[in-house]
């Protein structure tokens, strides 16, 4: 079978959408085009006084709104291609969310369990010295943030490298987002992949008309759902969609996968791992060896949330689930996705469905430029004014309420508050705006088509705007 790169699958995608467009071919090719790619070669002095050599790469899919954005994978099959297809994601992804930015990607060809803490903080380190050497980062030029094999310990170094070697920049920390809490973090930013990935299902289930057409009842109560990697995003998106009454009946991990046809306890299962180092064995769960097998399962919901290519024509006919909805960026081929158009399978793509983590990533570095929390200013104001009506209220109804009704109605926003209804407005405004668009198209795109579409639109009039193209 031909072997497609992931860059090709991404431009294939993006080649589809286009042609539902009346745009110029130039402005199209440059909209698809990677406009800048920094490749880089260091070395690594490791713990044991030995040298090796890091590749690394640095990607600006487009700059047509800035800064750009993207997280930076660490991952030992990161390439220079993957880097490219990513950092494209991630410009249609801002455009199909209304994130005001650039799409970019960085990745360091490592295995990040094979280094020590320290040797991993001098790599990353070392990879920000790179990025600011070429101007490749900075709050108003190139925003980096956690991707696959990085978290909050790797962006609170950046951070620090970025501020020691730009001492008096004022808005210094808005170089990276996805730090931690107390170096100019913001609250729900670890959860809200996981949390958009909720809320963007919750929404294309919540339409009657849609659900008939792919054979479900409305609503996500008691839909079975199966989870592939558990990681930060899975992980997350397993726990808000069981709150959300959905029912996890199978999570997938590299080294195995457990199955329970009643539901796992999504938090009981983390507890288990954390223990455990691995999420096989599960009591009362059954393990299935092959962790490919999982994605096979009689299920309502397949949620992929790892890497690319998992769903491929190698496994497309036997997949069962009647939604795909693609937590991981590029989970699914372009020609697996066409196969399950044509079969009825509802695809919720990756450009919008995993877009929760960018969309928080926006607040945090809209935080950092104010220089104050979400919430700070008008927290207290609120509850005066809520306590205050409150007051009329029961002095109108000579009824006294109950404490927990009163707690909850003078109840002020706090960050994490106003961070969670941000995301959640912005996922269901993203997801309306998709399905008006296919529905315009007359059913010939699929979500993925109709939310490049979007995509090129947004694009095309930043261009427009710049009286660039005519
Ligand atoms: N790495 C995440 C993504 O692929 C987040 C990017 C960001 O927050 O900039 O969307």
């Amino acid at each position: 079978m031909e072997k497609i790169s992931f860059l090709d699958q991404v431009n294939r995608n993006f080649d589809k959408a286009a042609a539902f467009t009346k745009h110029d071919p130039t402005l199209l090719e440059q909209i698809k085009a990677c406009n800048s790619v920094y490749r880089m070669s260091f070395p690594l002095r490791r713990d044991d006084g030995t040298i090796e050599v890091i590749h690394a790469w640095r990607a600006e899919h487009s700059q047509h709104k800035m800064p750009t954005k993207g997280g930076i994978r660490f991952s030992v099959d990161v390439n220079e291609d993957e880097v490219m297809a990513l950092a494209a994601l991630m410009s249609y992804k801002c455009a199909i969310v209304n994130v005001p930015f650039g799409g970019a990607k960085g990745g360091v060809a490592i295995d990040r369990k094979r280094y020590s803490p320290r040797e991993l903080e001098r790599i990353t380190r070392r990879y920000t010295f790179e990025l600011v050497k070429k101007n490749f980062i900075g709050p108003g030029v190139d925003v980096p943030a956690p991707d696959f094999g990085t978290g909050p310990q790797e962006m609170a170094w950046i951070a620090d490298t970025y501020t020691s070697l730009q001492r008096n920049e004022l808005d210094g920390l808005g170089c990276v987002t996805g730090k931690p809490v107390h170096l100019g973090g913001i609250r729900g930013r670890k959860e809200a992949t996981g949390l958009g990935v909720y809320y963007g299902i919750r929404e294309a289930c919540a339409s009657p008309d849609d659900m008939r057409l792919i054979g479900l009842t409305p609503g996500l109560e008691g839909k079975r759902v199966v989870i592939q990697g558990f990681g930060n995003v899975g992980y997350h998106a397993a726990k808000f969609l069981a709150e959300g009454g959905a029912s996890i009946i199978a999570i997938a991990e590299v080294d195995g996968a457990i199955f329970l046809p009643t539901g796992l306890p999504v938090e009981k299962v983390a507890e288990h791992r954390l223990e455990k180092g691995t999420i096989v064995g599960f009591p009362a769960s059954n393990t299935l060896a092959a962790s490919e097998s999982a994605l096979e399962l009689e299920c309502d919901i397949l949620v992929p949330a790892a890497l690319e290519n998992t769903i491929t024509m190698d496994n497309v006919a036997r997949i069962k689930a009647r939604i795909v909805a693609e937590a991981a960026n590029g989970p699914t081929s372009a020609e697996a996705s066409e196969h399950l158009f044509r079969r009825g399978v509802l695809v919720i793509p990756d450009s919008f469905l995993n877009a929760g983590g960018v969309t928080v990533s926006y607040f945090e570095w809209l935080k950092n430029l104010s220089h104050v929390r979400f919430g700070r200013m008008e927290k207290r104001f609120e509850e005066r004014a809520f306590q205050r009506v409150l007051q009329v209220m029961e002095t109108a109804t000579a009824k006294k309420l109950g404490d927990d009704i009163c707690r909850a109605m003078v109840h002020g926003a706090d960050e994490q508050d106003l961070v969670y209804s941000g995301l959640e407005e912005t996922m269901l405004d993203a997801y309306q705006e998709t399905r008006a668009i296919q529905k315009r198209l007359d059913g010939q795109a699929d979500l993925r088509a109709a939310a490049l579409v979007g995509a090129i639109d947004k694009i095309a009039l930043c261009y427009f705007e710049m009286g660039i193209f005519p």
